[in-house]
């Protein structure tokens, strides 16, 4: 019984929201149908009343009751504009003329002062507030007016029952503009905080684009020009030659040819491979560490015979990171362990530290070594620290790296020194993931080589 009339007056507060009706807009019909409803209630039981003691204050109230009804009808057809600027219109001027006609006894400067404020709350625009305004207080200061020099002819109708209802009507209309304004108030503050918080982080990301795009044109501009240059001078010295009837150098200059788009091709895959690792949040499950480096050497397993390449795994840890990415991540360090490394037995060391708030990965190897002004910049796009002859590579490996870590609210860094090898630290902060996601741990010591 309680639920159904609650549905009921939930409807009827929602009178004329359709799903089109604007967020702003919502709170404020919500709102204007709920005072018009008490009104509604208020002035029925009060005509109902009057139905025993027929008069001229009773046509005046089915009067203002049919109003207020077609008000109401106003909200439904959607004209709210027309709605409220009747309601602001019409009821101070009738309460005005209620508290000239009953005398200052009534107290209708209650209601008065609560119409004031759904002003504030209702309308929208500040010229509609500021002209309600003054018409409310044109209508206040010819009450006070009124209440001195008019001998008010209703007077002795007006019973204390009567002063007593109406003075509820203010104070729940009062009551129910205050919490609103204060609802309202609270539900733009915290919109608003949550708007600026993502219109903050959409600015960084658009920093970060832009940043990365700046240096996007610097590679198509620099590093790929590089190789189309090698082909088309090469090319040239083809026609050359081929026009002079000489295929000497051919083979050689072919050679450069191959070797120049063979660079291209690393570059475009590392680009792509670069930009398909995007920004910001990525999913993350539960993955045994050791279980990923055992797929990468099972996938580097030719190199790893080739090169006599061993690795040393301990004490790897359960991680929670994104496993495509962190694949990415550790193939690329293992791969620069074993290219930039001219030792007889290249030896790669994995090995963890977990804290309670995150885990310490080490990747040490025994190769060339990266001297200590190169810290910083080999986390940066295309930065290569040696010619295309000595060690291929595109010089985006390392940012793909650095991207990933980011990705993961991680951060890494480098302790190295020529000719002794290098050491990289991952840090990788420990979340808390659901079970069911958790892998098993099968190994979490070895060498593999
Ligand atoms: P790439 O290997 O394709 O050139 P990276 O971004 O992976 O690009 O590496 C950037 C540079 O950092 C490399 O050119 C190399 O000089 C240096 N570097 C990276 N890893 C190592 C390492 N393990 N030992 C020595 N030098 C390294």
């Amino acid at each position: 019984m309680l639920s159904t009339l609650r549905n009921i007056l939930n409807r009827l507060s929602h009178n004329g929201i359709r799903p089109d009706t604007e967020e702003s807009q919502v709170t404020r019909i919500i709102l204007l149908n709920r005072i018009l409803l008490i009104t509604i209630a208020l002035l029925t039981a009060l005509s109902i009343k009057g139905l025993f003691e027929w008069g001229w204050t009773e046509v005046f109230l089915y009067g203002v009751t049919l109003l207020t009804l077609f008000i109401f009808l106003l909200v439904r057809w959607s004209h709210f504009k027309t709605a409220i600027g009747l309601f602001h219109g019409i009821y101070p001027l009738l309460l005005c003329l209620i508290g000239i006609g009953f005398g200052s006894e009534l107290g209708v400067e209650y209601c008065l002062f609560a119409l004031l404020c759904s002003v504030l709350i209702l309308n929208e625009g500040k010229n509609s507030k500021l002209l309600f305004l003054c018409w409310f207080a044109l209508l206040y200061v010819s009450m006070n007016v009124g209440f001195r020099y008019v001998e008010a002819p209703f007077a002795y109708r007006i019973d204390y029952t009567d002063r007593i209802v109406l003075f509820m009507i203010s104070a729940i209309i009062l009551t129910l503009f205050v919490m609103t304004f204060l609802r309202e108030n609270r539900k733009y503050y915290k919109e608003l905080q949550k708007v600026t918080g993502r219109l903050k982080d959409k600015n960084e990301e658009l920093n970060v684009a832009n940043r990365d795009l700046e240096q996007f044109a610097a590679i198509t501009s620099h590093d790929l020009k590089t190789p189309l240059r090698s082909i088309a001078s090469f090319a040239g010295l083809i026609k050359r030659d081929l026009d002079r009837g000489s295929t000497e150098n051919t083979g050689e200059y072919l050679e450069f040819v191959t070797s120049a788009a063979k660079q291209m091709n690393f570059l475009i895959s590392d680009i792509l491979e670069y930009s398909k690792l995007g920004k910001g949040k990525v999913e993350k499950v539960n993955l045994s560490l050791s279980d990923i480096i055992m797929s990468i050497i099972r996938r580097m397993d030719d190199i790893i015979k080739k090169e006599n390449v061993q690795v040393i795994m301990t004490d790897l840890p359960e991680i929670q990171a994104n496993e495509t990415q962190i694949q990415l991540l550790f193939q690329n360090l293992l791969e620069n362990g074993i290219k930039y490394n001219r030792s007889e037995k290249k030896v790669i060391q994995i090995h963890a530290q977990s804290k309670p708030e995150y885990h310490i990965i080490t990747i040490r190897d025994n190769g060339i070594g990266i001297a200590e002004h190169y810290h910083d910049q080999i986390f940066g796009m295309f930065k290569r620290l040696h010619a295309g002859d000595k060690f291929q590579g595109t010089g985006i490996g390392l940012a793909i790296c650095q991207r990933i870590i980011d990705n993961h609210s991680g951060s890494i860094s480098l302790d190295s020194e020529p000719g002794k090898g290098s050491t990289f630290y991952i840090r990788l902060p420990r979340l808390q993931l659901g079970k069911k996601e958790a892998a098993p741990e099968k190994i979490r010591n070895g060498i593999f080589s």
